[in-house]
């Protein structure tokens, strides 16, 4: 929808063609990324706040789909389907993958064991509840790092576990030194953390930075969280603990990818993120979605850290996994077309602030709509590789063609409508499949051939 971006479109004159940039590209070795993907714009409205504790470009992922998504609703992951998942975010090139806790039963603890001996490049850790038993278990099953948590807010103190800050305190600092001397990574969060008392969990999490946790997790557990809500804890605590800084928001009230970036702005170190988003209500920051915001912000860092072309298939598996469709807005992989066509088919970075091809995908430019021009008809014609057999002429009038111009109009079945001679009274609208006008595309052809 940006109206703003910089383009090199014929006609749009770009700042000073000479115009040597300060900014022409962001060094590998800075965090921050400084404009869109696509362009190469002078400047950009979209520049993210580039101090010195922000970590949008060197953020890293905890995928969570195998721990988070095994409570989606629909989810019911056998040994298999959790292999091929933890495979596929492996190829990704997810930094952590995070299983659900071995305590939950057999099977769980079974499928941790054996997805820690598949020898993948991301590190296996396992969630569980904040006590000696559930710790140790974890450790039993050869995991890189136990993730620990337990309620810090009032409700879940006084409706849950009924433990004060004290008993928290001191319970946290005994698994977290028991982790630490099996050699095996640590984190301590919170649930809840945005209706904790803030004082309450500084405190916390200090003890546990001192006793060597390697992270602090803050959890947007009911998803309802601000990005400057989120910005304003993450930056106090990134004040007060000097370990990494994983992040959880839920998506309840539609923020959790701003969320997660927020944090990274202030300091945060990790994202958790599901493929698309599944988990318990309606689920966590989106792995696809993250990606999407994280790729405009910092495009060096992700796209030579992510194997973005995975994406689409992966997403595909869980979706199966879990017998859901991926949503027809979904960033990048979802039913993306646009009407228009002729400033896209121009310049792409006119309306798009993502280049579909980092992500292994093709521009489809609708040419279903009646409010289509006739480029967006070219485009196609050149998709269905008849471009050199159609002049712009006979490109036009298969566009403004009755045949073509009644589809828009036409309610029917379209062999009926090219049999009838009846089809500018028909004046209905119906939504057309690609197939519909593919076929009278093909059609026109094969009339212009004879
Ligand atoms: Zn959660």
């Amino acid at each position: 929808m940006c109206g703003t971006c910089n383009g090199d479109a014929t006609g749009a004159a770009p700042p000073a063609a000479n115009s040597t940039t300060d900014n022409a590209a962001p060094s590998a070795s800075t965090s921050n990324g400084v404009y869109p993907a696509q362009g190469n714009p002078a400047s950009s409205p979209y520049q993210s706040v580039q101090d010195y504790i922000s970590n949008v470009g060197r953020f890293k992922i905890i995928e969570s789909t195998l721990r988070e998504g095994e409570q989606f609703a629909n989810a019911f992951f056998d040994i298999d389907t959790k292999i091929k998942i933890a495979k596929a975010l492996d190829n990704f090139g997810v930094d952590y993958i995070e299983l659900t806790s071995p305590v939950a039963s057999q099977a769980s603890y079974d499928d941790c064991k054996a997805i820690c001996q598949l020898g993948l490049k991301a590190k296996i850790l396992t969630h569980v509840r904040c006590n000696m038993e559930d710790a140790k278990k974890a450790v039993e099953c050869g995991v890189d790092g136990v993730d620990l948590v337990i309620g810090t807010s009032s409700f879940l103190r006084e409706y849950s576990h009924g433990k004060s800050m004290d008993m928290i305190r001191s319970i946290a600092l005994e698994v977290i030194d028991y982790v630490k001397s099996k050699g095996v990574e640590v984190r301590f969060s919170s649930e809840d953390s945005f209706r904790s008392n803030l004082v309450d969990i500084l405190h916390l999490y200090q003890a546990c930075d001192k006793a060597g946790v390697d992270r602090v997790g803050v959890a947007d557990t009911v998803g309802g969280a601000t990005p400057r809500m989120v910005y304003d804890l993450i930056r106090t605590l990134r004040g007060c603990v000097g370990c990494d800084i994983e992040t959880h928001f839920h998506d309840d009230t539609g923020c959790a990818v701003a969320n997660a970036h927020s944090a990274l702005e202030a300091g945060a170190t990790h994202v958790d993120t599901s493929v698309l988003g599944i988990g318990e209500r309606n689920g966590i920051t989106p792995l696809g979605a993250l990606m999407a915001r994280m790729v405009v912000t910092a495009p060096d860092y992700v796209k030579s850290k992510y194997n973005l072309k995975a994406l689409k298939s992966l997403e595909t598996l869980v979706a199966d996994a879990v017998q859901v469709n991926i949503p027809f807005n979904n960033p990048v992989t979802g039913f993306c077309a646009g009407i228009h066509a002729k400033a896209i088919l121009a310049n792409p970075s006119t309306y798009e602030i993502i280049d579909p091809h980092d992500f292994g995908m093709t521009r489809y430019v609708s040419i279903n709509s009646r409010i289509t021009g006739w480029n967006a008809v070219k485009a196609r014609i050149e998709q269905l590789g008849l471009g050199s057999e159609f002049s712009d002429d006979q490109v036009k009038e298969v566009y403004g063609s009755p045949l073509f111009s009644a589809v828009f109009h036409y309610t029917g079945d379209i062999d009926t409508m090219r049999r009838t001679a009846k089809i500018k009274q028909m004046a209905d609208i119906r939504p057309l499949a690609i197939d519909d006008t593919d076929s009278i595309i093909r059609s026109y052809h094969l009339d212009l051939k004879v």
